[in-house]
């Protein structure tokens, strides 16, 4: 064959095939692009898993009418400039890809409506590289994002889907996280018509502690302590299962590095050592923590799924988490460090 220049669907489709791999993927991108857009209420609608339907609406800023069909562009982004900015990057997404990729490989509609706007616009895609311009649509400040018929045109990929129920439950877990990550956020999760989550903003200790009995289970809440602690230029805070609360599977631990959920072998290392006197050979602790570190000692942009994260003191940041997670599980979490919490 000839050397040909991809068209822009299918280089749209060759990156979707990278990070959407599955409708919870999706369901991630579209919720870290509520949030950076300043949300503070997330709804969500699925429907069979995510195959036929996903919808989520925000409260966010909103999308000017002329800027939606950038928005579906690729490498189009509002949040960095500049190489210095992708230094600076404190918002989830930064890379310009999730959108067009994910219109590349579905039904999508955006809409939104921006504060300066007396009414909304719509923009449609069916996932070809086109789209029609923008119809007058009625909605509140904020933006919609529905997502059809994923995978309709990219049979391999639909093939590798499993189940309705298994993809949901992809889809919960990512809901999750993101539950977990910010207390600050109403997040309303429907499947199939049912609702499955109804969490309203927490902003107080017994409020986050209820979001976290909803998301984690009443067992957990009632089975872990409440850890804060501030040392070597970090602070950590959240809850620790008790060791009597082990799993025998790895599916409650959340870690999140300044407000980013991650995976990460120093952090997992840290905390399996944390845990080693006092957990059953096989077992597996469970926890939601978070790390809060100055964000110039730590490179949030190693892996574009972005579970990854690079610490520039990566010892500094394992000794921290290991001593302070240690003395927490021997003392039950009580007067671990300073500044203790109510
Ligand atoms: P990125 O998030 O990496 O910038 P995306 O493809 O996810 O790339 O989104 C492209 C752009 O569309 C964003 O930079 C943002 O300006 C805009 N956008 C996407 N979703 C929303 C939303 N829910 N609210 C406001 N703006 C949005
Ligand atoms: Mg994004």
């Amino acid at each position: 064959m000839p050397i040909r220049r991809l068209t822009q669907q299918l280089i749209n489709q060759i990156a979707a095939g990278e990070v959407i791999d599955r409708p919870a993927a999706v369901i991630k991108e579209l919720v870290e692009n509520s949030l950076d857009a300043g949300a503070d209420r997330l709804d969500l609608d699925i429907e069979q898993g995510g195959q036929r339907l996903m919808r989520v609406r925000d409260n966010g800023c909103g999308i000017p009418r002329d800027e939606l069909t950038l928005a579906l562009s690729r490498h189009a982004t509002s949040k960095i400039a500049s190489l210095d900015d992708l230094e600076h990057v404190r918002s989830l997404g930064f890379r310009g890809e999730a959108l067009p990729s994910i219109a590349s490989v579905s039904r999508l509609t955006l809409t939104s409506c921006t504060a300066d706007e007396a009414a909304g616009w719509r923009l449609r895609g069916d996932g070809h590289e086109r789209f029609a311009s923008p119809e007058p649509a009625a909605h509140p400040q904020g933006t919609t994002v529905e997502v059809r018929d994923l995978f309709f045109n990219v049979p391999a990929r639909r093939k590798f889907l499993r189940t309705e129920r298994t993809e949901y439950q992809h889809i919960e877990e990512v809901v999750r996280r993101i539950a977990l990550s910010r207390f600050d956020v109403a997040v309303r999760l429907n499947h199939n018509g049912k609702a499955q989550f109804e969490l309203r903003l927490a902003d107080d200790a017994e409020a986050m502690g209820r979001r976290v009995a909803a998301v984690c289970s009443e067992a957990f809440l009632a089975e872990s302590s409440r850890i804060e602690h501030a040392g070597a230029g970090m602070r950590l805070w959240g809850w620790l299962g008790a060791p009597t609360f082990s799993r025998a599977q790895p599916d409650l631990q959340y870690f999140y590095v300044n407000g980013r959920m991650v995976r990460d072998k120093l952090v997992s290392h840290a905390l399996r050592l944390a845990y080693q006197d006092v957990l059953y050979h096989g077992r597996h602790p469970a926890y939601v923590l978070f790390l809060e570190i100055d964000p110039v000692a730590v490179d949030v942009n190693a892996h574009p799924a972005k579970a990854e994260v690079r610490f520039r003191d990566s010892r500094l940041v394992h000794d921290y988490l290991h001593r302070t997670l240690k003395e927490a599980i021997a003392t039950r979490g009580v007067a671990v460090g300073s500044p203790a919490v109510a």
